[in-house]
């Protein structure tokens, strides 16, 4: 299974939302003033406004909240070292992993030679790891057998400021594959919710010049062919 990132739930009217917030700031009226006032052109132009100036804790205001699945435990590890979010992750210690269910990456997967010994592996891994269960080995002791490609499942949520953030870094043709693979399956679930939002979105080159130095991949026109048309660059 590839990642699969689907939203869960999310601010009501997100975009309205930061743009009142934005609002707020530069006026004198009250917020019910404010509210009733706030049309959808105006919605454009203010976010468009926040996102220029880098005004983004109005951002904050935003929340998406996304069911994550297929993703293994090596590109998990990656996905929860992004502080400011909230995560609920599938236990180890309380589900019994019965069955192989593990990433297998595109570089094994090319080779059938060595997709058939990383399978045999896996296998054996899990044969271990049941056997060690079936003799009483708790499954929170159990699972230290199991390897970093192991399937999990999340729910996380983030405002739209880290977001940006989260699409900033792993969606750079430097950041691991499956990482970006999953950044860009959120960023495929938020943009049609809120588009506004997330114009522009993604790493340092999709707006200017890549700012990854010497690191750069030297493909900037192709990240932006790649990602341009979803957020509108
Ligand atoms: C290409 C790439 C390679 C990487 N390689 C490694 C590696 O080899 N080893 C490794 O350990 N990690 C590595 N990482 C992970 C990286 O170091 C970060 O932990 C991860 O990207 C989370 O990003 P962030 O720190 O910006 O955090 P987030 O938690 O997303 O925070 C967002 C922002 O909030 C602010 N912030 C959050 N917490 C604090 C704080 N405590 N103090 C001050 N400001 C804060 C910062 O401005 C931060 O950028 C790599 C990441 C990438 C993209």
């Amino acid at each position: 299974m590839a990642a699969a990132a689907r939203i869960l739930g999310h601010t009501p009217d997100p975009e309205r939302t930061v743009a009142l917030a934005a609002r707020l700031c530069y006026s004198a009226r009250t917020v019910a003033e404010l509210s009733d006032g706030l049309a959808g052109g105006e919605v454009t132009t203010l976010l468009g406004k926040l996102l220029d100036m880098g005004h983004l804790s109005a951002l904050e205001h935003a929340a998406f909240t996304f069911g994550v699945e297929g993703i293994s435990r090596a590109c998990s590890h990656q996905l929860v070292r992004h502080r400011l979010a909230s995560y609920s992750q599938q236990s180890q210690r309380y589900v019994e992993l019965r069955d192989v269910q593990a990433v297998v990456p595109p570089s094994v997967a090319a080779d059938p030679e060595l997709a058939a010994r990383f399978q045999e592996e896996l296998e054996r891994q899990w044969r271990a790891y049941a056997d060690l269960v079936d003799r009483g080995v708790p499954a929170e002791d159990a699972r230290y057998l199991l390897p970093n490609a192991c399937e999990t499942k999340l729910v996380v949520t983030m405002n739209a400021r880290e977001l940006r953030h989260f699409f900033r870094l792993r969606l750079c043709r430097r950041a691991q594959w499956e990482i970006r693979d999953l950044a860009l399956a959120m960023l495929r679930a938020v943009v049609p919710v809120a588009p506004r939002l997330f114009a522009g979105a993604g790493p340092g080159c999709i707006g200017g010049a890549c700012p990854e130095g010497a690191y750069a991949c030297g493909d900037a026109d192709g990240v932006r062919a790649e990602l341009g048309p979803l957020v509108g660059v």
